[in-house]
């Protein structure tokens, strides 16, 4: 019963010409009715994105910061991606993580706001290479949930992406079986400290180095509820990421 989910993350991409030539793409492309798709511009593009969008198409922030207004240089707030009528926001992404130094306890402020805002919130977790290597990856995953879900009342808002750091941006993906395992893990840890409802209901995606080839096999497995695609999103490939299921 969970709605298949395929994200666009864009990062630092894409200039106004780029970003049109996307969302034609995406316009006249046959997109599966049983996928849900949203797309991440950079903030400052969320209104052109949104503009040219149908909106049966999602469009994203790629984080906020966790307060309405006020002196806060360089920031967005939720407000402001309502008011711009996009309806989500990525938090906790592994590059404000690693790249900014955001904490679990400032993700988990973040989360809290978001939600209260009135806005859909993609929470990324995942783990480094030295800490899957030295077998920490639940430990790791468990600690940043841990944070994100004692923020979170109504989970119907909420999408959560597992995406393992060594695996964005390299080409190498987590094999079908690594993300099923990490999948699975996070749905029990959802069971046993959320409620059981929860657990079924919430959608789990995959990010990190998705690309047309691979997602298939990866949509197969059972606890995989979609992907969150950085590089590949930016490319024709991405229509059949989104069609991967
Ligand atoms: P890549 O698909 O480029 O590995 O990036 C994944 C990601 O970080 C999506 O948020």
């Amino acid at each position: 019963q969970r709605k298949f989910f395929v994200g666009g993350n864009w990062k630092m991409n894409g200039d106004k010409d780029e970003l049109t030539k996307i969302c034609n793409s995406l316009m006249n492309a046959k997109l599966h009715e049983t996928t849900e798709v949203v797309v991440a511009p950079p903030s400052i593009y969320l209104d052109f994105v949104r503009q040219k969008l149908p909106a049966k198409i999602g469009v994203s922030a790629q984080n906020c910061y966790k307060i309405p207004k006020g002196a806060f240089t360089g920031e967005i707030s939720p407000a402001m991606i309502k008011d711009n009528m996009c309806d989500w926001v990525i938090l906790g992404h592994s590059e404000r993580r690693h790249v900014f130094g955001e904490s679990d306890h400032l993700i988990g402020e973040k989360v809290k706001h978001a939600l209260e805002s009135g806005i859909s919130i993609i929470p990324c977790i995942g783990e480094k290479l030295d800490e899957r290597e030295s077998n920490k990856t639940n430990e790791v995953c468990f600690r940043q949930l841990k944070e994100i879900a004692a923020n979170i009342k109504d989970w119907t808002r909420v999408v959560v992406a597992y995406e393992p750091v060594w695996a964005i941006g390299t080409g190498k993906t987590a094999s079908p079986a690594q993300a099923q395992e990490v999948h699975k893990c996070v749905r029990d840890w959802l069971k046993t400290n959320v409620s059981e409802e929860v657990a079924k209901s919430t959608r789990i995606l995959y990010g990190g180095s998705v690309t047309s080839g691979n997602c298939k096999e990866l949509a197969s497995q059972p606890d995989v509820d979609g992907f969150l695609v950085g590089g590949a999103s930016l490319k024709p490939e991405f229509i059949d990421i989104i069609n991967a299921k």
